[in-house]
């Protein structure tokens, strides 16, 4: 009987959440043909990703920096993305974060580095995104604007950003986010070491890869890379990717490139 309580209580919360942060349909349907990779072909996983799109703007707290202006349709932009790999997982998977803090372009940070020397050497680097164990996750607008714009380059910061929260959110940055009950832990290492292995190994030849070589970076970098191209463009990363492509649909509970019609190729 509680439970059932505790279930029609979190119904009606999160139908009051909703009705705080309504989309407007214009602006909904605005952002769907931005962002391709979002449209549905089941009515009512679309119906879920705008529903989740509104929980996610309630409970999350959005900041602008350097000057940018943040507006509604940026927000949107942002949050309907940034649910995509959870909405089937849940927005629960969120729940070690609230801040997004955006900033108009790519943001230069200092890092140091120790040599084996112990000397500290000190560099900049140029970020689009960032995301740490319990937030803020950091995005430049100017990259979260242009991933809607080419779907042939499977680019996509706001997924990447988010992959990395799903995989820091049980501990490591290892390329392993918390997996359900079906998929043991030794079969998604060898997997994922597996197709790592074979990509790093093209990249370091100088082979020209699909995905972006910058998964080469490490099995975390190769997680959120991957999960940008499976969601983006899945149509290539099943034909690339297949083993990869099989352990992402039993994770996020989707198939992209069975759920959504293939665009045309101009
Ligand atoms: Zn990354």
């Amino acid at each position: 009987m509680l439970t059932r309580w505790l279930e029609s209580w979190r119904a009606r919360r999160e139908t009051a959440a909703i009705a705080r942060r309504p989309i407007p349909d214009d602006l909904w349907k605005r952002t769907l043909v931005r962002y391709p990779f979002l449209q549905r072909r089941d009515a009512a996983a679309a119906d879920r990703l705008r529903r989740l799109t509104s929980l996610f703007l309630d409970r999350k707290e959005f900041s602008a920096a350097d000057g940018l202006q943040l507006t509604d349709a940026m927000a949107v932009a942002i949050a309907a993305q940034a649910v995509l790999p959870v909405l089937e997982l849940g927005l629960a998977r969120y729940d070690g974060f609230v801040g997004i803090v955006v900033h108009p372009d790519l943001v230069v940070t200092r890092r140091s580095v120790v040599d084996e020397h112990g000397l500290v050497h000190e560099y900049e680097e140029e970020l689009a995104g960032e995301a740490m164990a319990g937030g803020p996750v950091m995005l430049s607008w100017r990259d979260v604007r242009s991933a809607g714009r080419d779907t042939d380059v499977a680019y996509n910061v706001v997924i990447h950003e988010f992959a990395h929260v799903l995989d820091l959110a049980n501990g490591a940055s290892d390329g392993m986010p918390e997996l359900p009950a079906d998929i043991p832990a030794s079969e998604w290492r060898a997997t994922l070491d597996g197709e790592y292995a074979r990509f790093t190994a093209r990249v370091e030849a100088g082979d020209e890869t699909w995905l972006d070589p910058y998964g080469a970076q490490g099995e975390d970098e190769f997680f959120a890379v991957a999960s940008e191209a499976f969601f983006v463009d899945p149509w290539t990363m099943r034909s690339e990717h297949g083993p990869l492509y099989t352990l992402f649909a039993r994770y996020y509970r989707q198939d992209p490139a069975g759920e959504r019609p293939q665009p045309r190729r101009r």
